[in-house]
């Protein structure tokens, strides 16, 4: 079953970002280079990197000999806090290890400080503009800083990646995101998620899954973004495989409750 999209804003159009993704951080050299093949034969078409997880040129590679049209390709990668004032030249280094002359999506991976928050995000729509970007967004911003980058340039970042899972779910940022139009992309899926819980396994024994997948079908029919990361290509495998079972709204309602840390 492929894996679906969503459409996120972008100025001139929508982009459509697949719901599902591989993560890459702590993954390194071959291993990186092997998650991203093992991630494309198992049909999943969407990459998560950036230029802090050093494995830009392993991703880009394994891109590359795969073959799979650029097309089909939905490739991130993000700008390291340190890095603001040097926005073009990161990107562009990022480009050249990639191997692309567009990345898919550009995130700012953690909120400057200050007034270099909004002068980056200036930046960033540069970059969308010179068509280096398709789409752009940040990670770990909160809602108010959000509102500060709309106040001072008008432009909405199209996703906001954060720590998302089970035990992080809370309506109340939910509905401030989608009141922003900002899609909900959430990384770390399984390590804060206890897997041994009690609800989570009874859910996972009746679809006859595993509870990761669980976890990862959850995201999606929630309408949110998800990048497990993988090294081994058999749970890549399984985590791709989470569009052929659906989730009942009485067994959604159970997993919502195991959301206990209110942030
Ligand atoms: P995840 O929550 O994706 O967990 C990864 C761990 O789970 C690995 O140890 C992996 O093992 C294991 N695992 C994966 N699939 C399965 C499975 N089906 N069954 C059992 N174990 C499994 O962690 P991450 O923190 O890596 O988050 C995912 C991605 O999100 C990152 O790789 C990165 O791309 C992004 N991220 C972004 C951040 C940001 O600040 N914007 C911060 C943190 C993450 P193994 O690899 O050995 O198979």
């Amino acid at each position: 079953v492929p894996v679906p999209s969503v459409p996120l804003t972008a100025p001139g159009g929508v982009v459509e970002i697949p719901v599902l993704g591989l993560g890459t951080w702590q993954a390194r050299g071959a291993e990186a280079y092997d998650a991203v093949r093992a991630a494309l034969d198992a049909g999943v078409r969407h990459v998560d990197t950036a230029t802090m997880y050093a494995n830009e040129r392993d991703v880009g590679r394994a891109l590359a000999d795969s073959g799979v049209a650029r097309e089909e390709l939905f490739v991130t990668t993000k700008l390291p806090p340190d890095r603001a004032g040097q926005e073009a030249a990161t990107l562009e280094a990022s480009l050249r290890a990639l191997g692309l002359d567009h990345v898919d999506l550009w995130l700012v991976h953690w909120p400057p400080q200050g007034r270099a928050r909004p002068e980056t995000w200036e930046r960033f729509i540069e970059a969308q503009a010179a068509g280096r970007a398709r789409a752009i967004g940040v990670s770990n911003y909160s809602a108010a800083q959000i509102d500060e980058l709309v106040t001072a340039t008008g432009v909405t970042p199209a996703i906001d990646q954060i720590p998302w899972s089970l035990p992080d779910y809370d309506p109340a940022v939910v509905d401030a995101l989608r009141s922003r139009a900002v899609v909900l992309e959430g990384y770390s899926p399984f390590k804060r998620t206890r897997m041994s819980d009690a609800t989570l396994r009874a859910v996972a024994d009746a679809h006859g899954v595993t509870p990761q997948q669980v976890v990862l079908r959850w995201h999606v029919q929630h309408g949110f973004v998800v990048i497990p990361k993988s090294v081994t290509p058999a749970r890549i495998a399984q985590n791709a495989d989470v569009f052929g079972f659906a989730l009942t709204d009485e067994e959604m309602a159970a997993l919502d409750g195991l959301g206990q840390t209110r942030r």
